[in-house]
């Protein structure tokens, strides 16, 4: 169960593994902004679509960031169906990806420090959660970040680590007791609420900058609210619920 390893994770590593419950919109989400057939050990690609230029370079993980961000601490990738050698086999790690148009520009090593690692999966999206570690500095992507489900996925996930930056010591402190409290089952309805907020925050980042590239890529910024606050966020709302301290 995917909350159990999103609270188990959090346990006893505080504020730093989450693992993520993805909108799955109906129209188009899962189209590809740029078809990729074949993704090799490493390469540079450039792509214009209407008025938005696109970089994107990727190559193969060493052998220490796999470890360090797979194996070096066992489950880290919920939900694993396929074996982890499928998905180190299937695993690229972003070197550079940006979005530029009239509007507006999105280098991710311009918001992420470049001491973080991004990876994403080449294979089935099914094979694993995507998730975010913040002692690791890395975030693991399911998908292909040029699908707009990926890439949606991804400005989420960094949304996280915006939202991270943003906040006090105390109240940072005040989310790992939350989480700390839910995984031992002896949450609040305030812990409940904190840990949503984050993912709303989350959220509300990612689709924050999407929104001057939302006309050049087809993405329809309320259809993706919609299944967030319809789905998303009704999920966790509901799996915390199930875990509150009631007695
Ligand atoms: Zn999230």
């Amino acid at each position: 169960m995917v909350v159990f390893a999103y609270l188990s994770r959090s346990s006893n590593l505080g504020y730093n593994k989450i693992m993520e419950k993805m909108p799955v919109v109906k129209n188009n989400y899962q189209e590809d902004i740029v078809k990729i057939d074949n993704f090799k050990i490493k390469d540079k690609l450039g792509f214009k679509i209407k008025e938005c230029s696109i970089i994107f370079e990727y190559s193969y993980p060493n052998i220490n960031v796999l470890f360090k961000s797979l194996l070096g601490k066992p489950g880290y990738v919920a939900g694993i169906k396929n074996g982890i050698i499928n998905i180190i086999k299937n695993l690229r790690k972003i070197d550079n990806l940006s979005l530029k148009n009239d509007k507006s520009e999105y280098f991710i090593y311009n918001i992420l420090p470049k001491d973080w690692t991004v990876l994403f999966s080449i294979g089935k999206k099914e094979d694993f959660e995507s998730c975010i570690s913040f002692n690791d500095k890395t975030i693991i992507l399911n998908t292909n970040p040029l699908t707009k489900e990926g890439l949606m996925g991804l400005l989420h996930e960094i949304g996280h680590w915006e939202d991270d930056k943003k906040i006090s010591k105390y109240d940072r402190f005040q989310r790992e007791k939350s989480q700390h409290k839910m995984a031992f089952r002896n949450g609040t309805e305030k812990d409940k609420d904190i840990l949503i907020q984050i993912e709303r925050n989350a959220w509300a980042n990612g689709l924050n900058h999407i929104r001057n590239f939302k006309d050049d890529l087809d993405i329809s910024i309320d259809e993706i609210k919609q299944e967030v606050h319809g789905n998303c966020l009704q999920y966790y709302e509901d799996r915390f619920t199930e875990l509150l301290n009631k007695h």
